[in-house]
């Protein structure tokens, strides 16, 4: 139900942790992180407030300084710690808002190809198909556009890789999304408020966008995959 990622200078699991508390107004059940420490993709989650999971991080910690969090409200799949995200595949982790519609025929193409699956969601199909692009030898941010290009519905993503610290991959279909330019870091939110600790320079995603994110900035790329400029304005938001 909200997103947030972080390419940041400093540890990001309390900046994570603090951001997800700004989106807390939109209800959840459970909530999760996961970050890139050396290259290294962990993650820790847990169901029911966010107390639960900082509790969690006190006695295992989660270091880096890039990565992704989430506030879910189930919609498919019980409220459970398996169910919750970031959901991972190998060297892919996914955060997601809204609904994969056709999830069930990706899981079926799956199990097809021989994928097991730990959760009940829509979201996990997400991350199974980026990492049997990536098997394939396709890059992270060319596997991400290819199983982008797959999914219908609406739905917001934020994606982290395995071995890559400096990059973040958002999409945005029928949920918002906004990126956050800092002073050599950048943040994704599902809205400023989310940020505003962090930046007040926003740009807005449009429907059907997608971004690669590093620390240098975002390009940004419409649903036909042409790269294009989004106005980046100052939102005044209460930090
Ligand atoms: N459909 C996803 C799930 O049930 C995401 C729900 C959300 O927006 O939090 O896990």
């Amino acid at each position: 139900c909200g997103i947030v990622g972080v390419l940041g200078n400093h540890e990001v699991a309390p900046l994570l942790v603090e951001a997800l508390k700004r989106l807390e107004y939109r209800g959840y059940d459970s909530a999760g992180i996961a970050t890139v420490n050396g290259g290294k993709l962990d993650r820790r989650r847990a169901v029911g407030k966010l107390v639960n999971l900082s509790d969690l991080l006190v006695h295992e910690p989660l270091a880096g300084k890039s990565g992704i969090g989430h506030t879910r409200w189930a919609t498919h799949g019980a409220a459970t710690v398996t169910n919750a995200h970031p959901h991972r595949a190998g060297p892919v982790a996914v955060v997601h808002n809204g609904i994969i519609e056709n999830f069930r025929e990706l899981r079926a193409e799956l199990a097809e190809a021989g994928c097991g699956f730990e959760s009940q969601t829509d979201t996990e199909t997400v991350a199974l198909l980026t990492q049997m692009h990536m098997a394939r030898g396709l890059t992270p941010r060319e596997a991400a556009a290819a199983t982008l290009s797959r999914l219908t519905g609406a739905f917001a993503l934020c994606f982290l890789f395995e071995g890559e610290d400096d990059l973040l991959i958002a999409a945005r279909k029928g949920s918002p999304l906004a990126i956050g330019h800092g002073d050599g870091e950048m943040f994704v939110g599902s809205d400023a408020i989310a940020l505003a600790p962090m930046t007040d320079a926003i740009t807005y995603l449009e429907e059907g966008d997608w971004a690669v994110v590093t620390r240098a900035g975002a390009e940004i790329f419409d649903s036909h995959g042409r790269r294009v400029n989004r106005a980046t304005t100052r939102i005044q938001i209460d930090a």
